[in-house]
């Protein structure tokens, strides 16, 4: 059972309800320095529902 918790709709991977189907999910800094903030990481793994 995923119990990745993604409150992204819009991606390929999201269930639709609360969760995320991929088998894994990549987790990325947006920063040049190492991320000290919530909004400095973001998943990697999304893709946009076409
Ligand atoms: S791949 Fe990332 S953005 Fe997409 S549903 Fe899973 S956790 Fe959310």
């Amino acid at each position: 059972m995923n119990e990745i918790k993604c409150n992204v709709t819009n991606c390929m991977y999201h269930s639709g309800t609360t969760n995320c189907t991929a088998k894994e999910v990549q987790v990325a800094s947006q920063c040049k320095k190492e991320p000290c903030k919530c909004s400095e990481t973001e998943c990697g793994t999304f893709a946009p529902k076409n």
